[in-house]
């Protein structure tokens, strides 16, 4: 099958949060299972710089696009790649003013980039390259215009008549609201939805209801988002499309975090070599700059600061932690955000110096050490919509304590593989946190066995990816 995949997001040209991972890792494996698949993003600035200095192997095209816009038409050009380790094809949508910008996103305009990329998308692969896709596969509210364009305004047009569209939605928080201008801009002529207020349009919610289906991230989020609670106002919408809504776990790039050969360990090992480990704890205490103590658990947080990640809860239990409640315990955290909780953490670290640590930064090159070195990981996420912490945790032999909701509640078994609390408050969090100290200090061999079966789950794309090639296949007819 030929499937084109339309993202703002792609690893390792540009990465913000799991949209990058996956949108890098899902159309590699469907390629080895034989598909056809090309990914489209824009040329941010450092894609551009990339181009320049010769990183990443981009090249220019002469593809020149002439995208219709309002009564006019925007041109733009085009660089080519490939996802590294691939074959698969990424052409870079470059339009300087417009997408050639430091950040992916946070510009007023935002919603009038994306709208050009989605249409300049379209056109580079059904009429540019004389690639009519099987399947047009778009992900959040950035590339939604594809969606809505191809079942509106498209449909006059015979290249892109009837191209089924797959709409992925990877975090229902951001919906990209905007103005009514913004179908005159797209040459689109539609009526509002029930969720969108007089004169403003939402493109997550057009998406939702003009794609032939909808997928999220994992089979609880899937669910939650058709209840009031956390369906962000979209419930009703996504129960309306519920016969063609489905969820299905991301994976994780087994080439990219894997224990055995990751070069950014102080020591490789494997489920079979697990006393190999202890390495990386000591390596990372003297990171940190913790006391360098192998009989006491390191407890990691990796994380955004953002009350979505269930922070609110971290104070308390942190707290507890720190003054020994549930016996000696050393912390490690790893994350940027709201200032706030970088400031919540940074007193933890003047008040505990020798038990807490914080690095308030993004640092892809300390994360992996973290996994590896530390014994347990913190994920108490008021909601979920898969998460990679917790597999990459698990993976890395790294126990997760977490809340049941979405993807989180569909990866970690409790006692098994991780330890798992319901509620969204601090006491029911704490008493995970509990059952987890308690069995490390008193059941050193059923820790190891716990270890061992967190690095043993299959959270390869593998499987996912054949839940994604069933879906695309029942679209396609
Ligand atoms: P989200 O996409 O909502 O941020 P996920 O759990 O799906 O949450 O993915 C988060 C990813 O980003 C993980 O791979 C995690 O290790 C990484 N990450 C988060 N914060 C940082 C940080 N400060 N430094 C390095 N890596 C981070």
């Amino acid at each position: 099958m030929k499937i084109l995949f339309v993202s703002a997001e792609v690893y390792p040209f540009a990465k913000r949060g799991g949209l990058a991972d996956v949108v890098g890792s899902l159309p590699k494996i469907l390629a080895e299972y034989g598909h056809d698949v090309r990914v489209v993003m824009p040329a941010y600035r450092s894609v551009e710089d990339a181009y320049q200095s010769g990183k990443w192997s981009i090249t220019a095209t002469d593809v020149r696009l002439s995208v219709p816009i309002e009564n006019t038409t925007v041109e733009s050009g085009v660089f080519e790649s490939v996802i590294p380790g691939s074959e698969v094809p990424v052409y870079f949508i470059a339009k300087g003013d417009l997408l050639g910008r430091p950040e992916i996103y946070g510009y007023d305009d935002d919603a009038y980039r994306f709208s050009y990329f989605s249409r300049a998308a379209l056109q580079l692969a059904v009429e540019a390259l004389d690639w009519r896709p099987d399947v047009v596969h778009a992900h959040d509210w950035h590339t939604a215009p594809t969606v809505t364009w191809l079942a509106t305004a498209g449909t006059a047009d015979d290249r892109y008549k009837n191209i089924p569209t797959l709409f992925t939605i990877h975090n229902l928080a951001h919906q990209g609201k905007t103005d009514w201008h913004i179908f005159d801009y797209l040459q689109i002529y539609s009526h509002s939805l029930e969720e969108e207020p007089y004169g403003r349009v939402n493109f997550m919610a057009r998406a939702i209801y003009h794609a032939s289906k909808v997928n999220t991230v994992s089979p609880t989020y899937a669910q939650e988002i058709t209840t009031r609670q956390g369906g962000a106002d979209l419930d009703g919408l996504l129960r309306y499309r519920k016969s063609d809504l489905s969820g299905i776990l991301n994976g994780l790039d087994y080439d990219v975090w894997n224990a055995a050969i990751d070069g950014k360990l102080e020591q490789n090992y494997t489920a079979d070599t697990l006393h190999l480990r202890a390495a990386n704890k000591a390596a990372l205490q003297r990171m940190v700059g913790l006391p360098e103590r192998s009989d006491v658990p390191v407890i990691s947080m990796i994380s955004r600061l953002d009350w979505q990640k269930g922070l609110d809860l971290m104070g308390e239990v942190v707290h507890r932690l720190l003054e020994g409640q549930a016996g000696e315990a050393q912390f490690v955290l790893l994350g940027s955000g709201e200032a706030e909780y970088e400031e919540m953490f940074a007193q933890f670290v003047r008040r505990f110096p020798d038990k807490a640590s914080a690095t308030l930064a993004y640092r892809a090159d300390l994360a992996p050490l973290i996994y590896a070195g530390s014994d347990m990981f913190l994920m108490p996420s008021l909601f979920e919509p898969c998460g990679l912490g917790q597999l990459i945790s698990m993976r890395y032999g790294c126990i997760p304590i977490v809340r049941a909701t979405g993807g989180l509640a569909d990866t970690v078994w409790d006692a098994q593989t991780g330890f798992v609390f319901d509620g969204y408050d601090s006491g029911a969090f704490w008493h995970a946190v509990q059952r987890a100290m308690y069995t490390y200090n008193t059941d050193p061999d059923y820790w190891q066995t716990m270890v061992r079966q967190a690095m043993q789950q299959d959270f390869s794309w593998y499987r996912s990816a054949r839940d994604y090639e069933r879906l695309y296949q029942e679209m396609a007819g």
